[in-house]
C-alpha cells in the first residue's frame, strides 16, 4: 500500500516517468516537467452511472 500523504500515483504522459502528485492541485511531471489535467484524469476515473446513457444504444420507443 502506498502512503497516502503521497498521493495519488501517477504516470507522465509525456516520459511515462512513475511519481506521486503529492495531492497538489497541479500535478507536474518531475522528470520532464510536462503538465498534466488533473481534470481530465478525475473524469476519466470517475465515470458514474448517473451519467448520460449511451447515445448509441438508445432503444427508447415513444412513450415511456
Ligand atoms: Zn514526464
Amino acid at each position: 500500500m502506498a502512503k497516502p500523504e503521497m498521493g495519488t500515483k501517477r504516470l507522465c504522459m509525456a516520459c511515462a516517468a512513475r511519481f506521486y502528485d503529492l495531492k497538489k492541485p497541479k500535478i507536474t511531471c518531475p522528470k520532464c516537467g510536462a503538465a498534466h489535467d488533473l481534470d481530465a484524469a478525475t473524469k476519466a476515473r470517475k465515470t458514474r452511472r448517473t451519467a448520460e446513457p449511451p447515445a448509441e444504444a438508445s432503444p427508447s420507443p415513444a412513450g415511456e
